[in-house]
């Protein structure tokens, strides 16, 4: 057993803030709180591969504060799934009116969440509101409503920009075990119908253990034929809520597969979500009041198509090389001419050089020129050509890190007490509401 930091995290039983170690044993991490009165608490840590958890521990974040929310709208449901991280349709608290969305004026992203937020019987007013207060309207949803197509073309038409639509398997038997139903028809429609109205869509599998995960491979090569589908995710069970033990599948586990499918490296994850940290700080130099978009519980990859092959971004660009320039603009980012000296290597190194040297990088020149007739309907989200591979990480009750959740990049709000707070803490607290009733 190696100790490799001090920390804080909650005791699981009095919430109380305690001081916790990290540690590494067996090639995983582990966090080890010790609470004066309830003992000491162990569980495996959120970023569970050790790679991972020093590079994400490494990375610096954009000081500004939170720039999305997630809203909770309703605790309802029209699905009722066996893992449900909010325990939809178990309790109800307070119902979320149209004015509420008004109390989340300051933040730019906003991620209607629930429950099943397509269930509100005022969603597209919910919208309306958010795009004339100049807000960015996001719907997390499991997809059942958006079969329809002409509810997908409402909701394209009071101004969504974008969904993040949830899908585990394109196998009925898996969708019965993680779902309660099986999904896959209304699922394969909810997409077609998104890339008819040009709906930029991310899409969220939550792994099960011994049930999707081989088919991953499979599962992305058929979303990545949408156009509008930029982002893939895989993220293991939130253990809050609805959730069994055995079903849990580590962040380690999908990197590992993940890397496998797309001929990545764990370092891939590391350095492009550095970068797209080190972006988020760099416009801050720039604009004081900008708020954090990117933050450590969501490791990204970005990968290329090219032809029948998946090229990292780290063999397009000397990814590690940018990361370490933009740190010394970030470190002296009140002397303009780092940022100088570091336009320079950009466009001389990294995009003229690299034109002739790189047949990938002029492949992505074509595909961005193609993609910018994405500009005049204002879809800019499809204009670039790589797409993300995503793994999140969700932490509970006992494996919440503070240290690692203090620069978070998500708060969320709900109607229970209409408080502010990490996305994290906020289900926390609602699984220790409802498990008190
Ligand atoms: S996980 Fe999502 S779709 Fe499933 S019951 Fe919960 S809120 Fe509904
Ligand atoms: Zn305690």
């Amino acid at each position: 057993m190696k100790i490799i930091n001090q920390t804080q995290c909650l005791c699981a039983v009095c919430e109380r803030v305690i001081p916790a170690e990290i540690y590494e044993q067996n090639g995983r991490i582990f966090i080890k709180g010790k609470c004066e009165v309830h003992g000491e608490q162990i569980s495996d840590h959120v970023w569970d591969d050790p790679e991972i958890y020093a590079g994400m521990q490494a990375i610096k974040t954009n000081p500004g504060g939170s720039r999305q929310i997630v809203v909770d709208v309703t605790r309802k449901c029209n699905l009722n799934c066996k893992v449900c991280f909010a325990n939809a349709n178990q309790y109800q608290g307070n119902q979320f009116m149209l004015e509420d969305i008004d109390r989340t004026k300051e933040y730019s992203q906003v991620f209607l969440s629930g429950g099943e937020p397509t269930t509100h019987q005022d969603i597209f007013k919910i919208i309306r509101k958010l795009v004339s207060n100049k807000q960015k309207p996001i719907l997390f949803t499991n997809g059942v409503k958006l079969a329809n197509r002409s509810f997908v073309r409402k909701l394209s038409k009071a101004g969504l920009r974008s969904v993040l639509l949830q899908l585990d398997t394109l196998k009925s038997s898996d969708s019965q075990y993680i779902r309660r139903g099986n999904l896959t028809t209304l699922k394969l429609k909810a997409l077609k119908n998104l890339a008819e109205f040009n709906i930029p869509t991310s899409v969220w599998t939550v792994v099960v253990r011994g049930k999707n995960l081989k088919d991953i491979r499979k599962i992305h090569a058929r979303l990545f034929k949408f156009p509008n589908i930029k982002t893939v995710s895989a993220i293991p069970i939130w253990r809050v809520g609805r959730f069994e033990e055995k079903d849990f599948e580590p962040p380690s586990t999908i990197i590992k597969e993940l890397c496998q499918i797309y001929g990545l490296e764990t370092r891939d994850f590391v350095e492009t979500t550095r970068f797209v940290c080190d972006i988020d700080r760099f416009f801050s130099i720039f604009d004081k009041n900008r708020g954090r978009l990117f933050g450590k519980c969501m490791s990204k990859a970005l990968v290329f198509k090219f032809k029948n092959k998946y090229i990292s971004i780290g063999k397009i660009f000397d990814l590690e090389e940018i990361n370490r320039r933009l740190d010394t603009v970030l470190d002296n980012r009140d002397k303009r001419i780092f940022v100088f000296n570091f336009f320079t290597f950009l466009v001389f190194n990294q995009f003229l050089l690299n034109f002739f040297r790189n047949k990938y990088f002029r492949a992505v020149v074509w595909k961005f020129f193609v993609n910018l007739r994405y500009l005049f309907n204002k879809k800019f989200l499809m204009i670039s050509p790589f797409r993300f591979i995503t793994v999140g990480i969700f932490p509970n009750a006992k494996n919440i890190d503070l240290d690692f959740i203090e620069p978070c990049n998500s708060y969320a709000y709900g109607c229970d007490d209409y408080a502010f707070r990490p996305a994290c803490l906020h289900y926390i607290n609602l699984d220790r509401k409802q498990n008190s009733k």
